[in-house]
């Protein structure tokens, strides 16, 4: 099944739709899951990923807890039975209601982005009789080398507590009684492939934990976020992220005290390789220097392209042909609606399957109903092989 596409299948599924290969979903967890066991590691999915309620269900059978950044995802991580002591709570914009459903759920960990944040969350939760379990996130102004909006530990960025007023929130914090400190939490970008931020992260943790113990601050937990990036040029090839490598330089590089728990949130890694975008070609046409194959999918289906200029590979499912040179585009009204230009596709005709590969994380979730279009439908390898399951539409 890996690689393979059940084209006979599609013939009964209007395009464009997410196809979701589930083995491969599931030997990812297992090479995160293990790798992370070997070291004590604790693991959290970021629901942003991709929140599609069967994802979410076969990932909490893994037994991982989850990364949230929203209300919305709270809910969601609820409803596929996560249980509230393995959630945590980032984002830089928490509301009342937001704050006062992970209080309610008592969930494991808030992980605070700012001082009035801290402060609403003492005056929710002691309205409440509750203490909150709170992180601390902090930006270390580390650069991940990677696309701009999607870095995130810089000095510019809106995230985290700026290192200069650590000592401040812990003197604040001291005033707070309904928040118990429990943690550190770092995230510093997204699609990260060259590893090395991660070791400057470790040596910055390290110094911030030197900086807290000199004040007799000692933490349980350090959460060290996501960012372990997927090969986007090469799906078949490289299907599952190298979590051996990921997790051994935090091994290496970050002595954790003893007791202490290691976390982290990966989203992308664990869900990006496993979802393709199936689309069909409505129409092939010249352009004055261009070849556009114009597809049923747009932007609205995945935005990755048009919002980050980001690559993914293109597949012609159905021809066998020589390969010509084409811009693939999509049906929406924004000359931003494109998925690539000038690359190589067996020669393309109207009604080819068209496969736009690593778009499981990042993509089904983001989608939009611009141009009054519908949300994509999702469909799942396992179902689709189960010759007793008919398709649900
Ligand atoms: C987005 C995000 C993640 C996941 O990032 P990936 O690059 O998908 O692994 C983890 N933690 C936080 C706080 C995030 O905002």
């Amino acid at each position: 099944m890996k690689g393979n596409f059940p084209l006979e299948k599609f013939e009964e599924i209007q395009t464009p739709f997410y196809f979701y290969n589930t083995e491969l979903l599931q030997d990812t967890i297992n090479a995160a899951k293990n790798t992370a066991d070997k070291y004590n590691y604790h693991i959290h999915y970021a629901v942003k990923a991709n929140a599609n309620p069967r994802i979410l269900s076969i990932i909490r059978r893994n037994g991982v807890g989850v990364d949230c950044v929203s209300g919305g995802e709270i809910q969601a991580a609820l409803d596929a039975g996560f249980p509230a002591d393995k959630i945590v709570f980032a984002g830089v914009g928490k509301a009342d209601w937001e704050i006062n459903l992970g209080l309610d759920a008592s969930i494991f960990c808030f992980n605070a982005e700012s001082i009035p944040e801290l402060k609403i969350i003492n005056d929710l939760a002691k309205a409440k009789n509750k203490t909150a379990s709170v992180a601390l996130r902090i930006n270390p102004d580390i650069d991940a080398h990677t696309h701009d909006h999607i870095t995130t530990g810089l000095k510019t960025n809106k995230f985290g507590i700026n290192l200069n007023q650590l000592d401040k929130t812990l003197d604040i914090l001291e005033n707070l009684p309904a928040l118990k400190l429990i943690g550190l939490h770092f995230h510093i970008g997204s699609q990260l492939t060259d590893l090395a931020p991660f070791r400057v992260l470790c040596s910055c943790v390290a110094d911030i934990q030197r900086q807290l113990a000199k004040r007799g601050v000692v933490v349980e937990n350090i959460n060290f976020g996501g960012g372990l990036g997927i090969n986007y040029n090469r799906p078949n090839s490289d299907p599952i992220p190298d979590f051996q490598n990921y997790f051994e330089i935090f091994h290496k590089y970050f002595p954790a005290l003893p007791h202490q728990q290691i976390h982290f949130e990966p989203g992308r890694s664990i869900v990006g390789q496993c979802g393709t975008l199936i689309s069909k070609v409505l129409y092939v046409k010249e352009g004055y220097s261009d070849k556009f194959v114009i597809l049923d999918a747009g932007f609205t289906e995945l935005i990755r392209p048009a919002f980050y200029k980001a690559y993914h590979k293109i597949e012609n499912l159905s021809s066998k042909e020589s390969p010509e040179t084409y811009d693939v585009v999509g049906p929406i009204c924004e000359s931003s609606d494109y998925f690539a230009t000038q690359i190589n596709l067996n020669k393309t005709r109207r009604g080819d399957y068209i496969a736009i590969r690593s778009a499981g994380a990042y993509g089904e979730i983001m989608a939009m109903q611009y141009n009054c279009r519908q949300l994509p439908k999702a469909y799942f390898s396992d179902i689709l092989a189960d010759k007793n399951e008919t398709i649900r539409h």
